[in-house]
């Protein structure tokens, strides 16, 4: 299906892009990859009277190293994310990015709009959710800065205004003896997970200092496991505990039975996928490298 007709308004700069959409009013939408929103207007599910294209903004696609942060400006598509060196000193955020669809959707697909969408079955926010990460926004008001566990509100809802936009993602990289992980089941590549498990650990030898564990597809917004977390603080990380953990995180998981499978299903997938997400992060915390990769049905 054809998209209703809409105005298209190309913005050359952030500010303009703001201004834009508060003089267009709710009607207006921002467009980046147009992952997300392209195949909604297609369907007709989204509407829009005006796209505000913000691909030809100079200086909004990087990825930077600051002050112990990564900065991640909000234009910045998935498969930059994946080739990066930078990115490759904290796996959990290569994991996830080399694992998002095929490459045609990461060749245009943008972390800034993957945020900004707030898909739950999107994985963006669930490996980010694992580390320390602020979401840069710019509105009519000027900027500010909002922590990622506040960012998400809802299902397909942020704490963004209509005419607010995010400018950059910025997550703080782990200290060292840190290792992570991010796995999701699939039926296919350009299908969204069934479940995902996200997973940052820093080791003190081989006690476990700090555990981060967030489920994705099994809840509105990415869910984090507390207890899971818990079962693995101030223990020696060896296969009992990592199983007392992954089953622990089965008891927060609020799946819907849907085209993917069962809740029990999904329930049972987080099981194993916060099981082996630990141990590929205790291993990268030990310092060995090893590949994750996404698991297929
Ligand atoms: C076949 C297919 C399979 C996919 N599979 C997956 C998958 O497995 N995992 C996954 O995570 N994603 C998947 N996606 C989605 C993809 O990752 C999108 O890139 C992402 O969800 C949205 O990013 P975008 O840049 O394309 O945003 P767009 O589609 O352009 O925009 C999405 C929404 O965010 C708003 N927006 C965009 N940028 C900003 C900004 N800077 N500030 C404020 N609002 C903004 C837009 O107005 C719109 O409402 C898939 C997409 C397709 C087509």
């Amino acid at each position: 299906m054809y998209p209703r007709s809409f105005h298209y308004h190309r913005a050359g700069s952030l500010n303009e892009a703001v201004t834009m959409a508060g003089q267009l009013g709710e009607g207006a939408k921002f467009l980046a990859g147009g992952q997300s929103l392209i195949p909604l207007l297609k369907l007709r599910f989204a509407n829009p009277e005006h796209l505000v294209d913000l691909n030809f903004i100079p200086g909004t696609s990087f990825i930077k190293e600051h002050s112990g942060t990564l900065r991640f400006g909000s234009m910045t598509r998935h498969a930059e994310i994946e080739r990066s060196a930078l990115v490759r000193n904290i796996p959990v955020l290569h994991d996830c990015a080399a694992g998002i669809a095929d490459v045609q959707v990461r060749n245009r697909g943008t972390i800034g709009g993957s945020l900004a969408e707030a898909d739950p079955s999107g994985d963006w926010a669930n490996a980010l959710i694992t580390l320390d990460t602020t979401v840069h926004c710019l509105g009519p008001g000027g900027a500010r800065s909002i922590p990622l566990s506040d960012f998400i509100t809802d299902a397909y809802t942020t704490a963004l205004a209509h005419d607010e936009l995010v400018t950059e993602v910025e997550v703080k990289k782990p200290p060292a003896g840190s290792g992570g992980a991010y796995l999701a089941f699939k039926r296919s590549a350009p299908v969204y997970p069934s479940a995902s498990a996200a997973v940052q650990l820093t080791l003190a030898g081989d006690v476990c200092q700090a555990a981060a564990i967030a489920l994705g597809c099994v809840g509105l917004t990415a869910i984090r496991a507390g207890e899971a977390e818990a079962a693995l603080r101030g223990k020696s990380l060896d296969d009992k505990t990592i199983a007392a953990a992954a089953e622990a995180a089965r008891a927060v998981a609020d799946p819907q039975s849907d085209m993917r499978g069962s809740a029990e299903y999904k329930r049972q997938l987080i099981v194993a996928l916060a099981k082996r997400a630990l141990q590929i992060a205790v291993r990268r915390a030990r310092g060995e490298q090893v590949e994750g990769a996404h698991l297929y049905a």
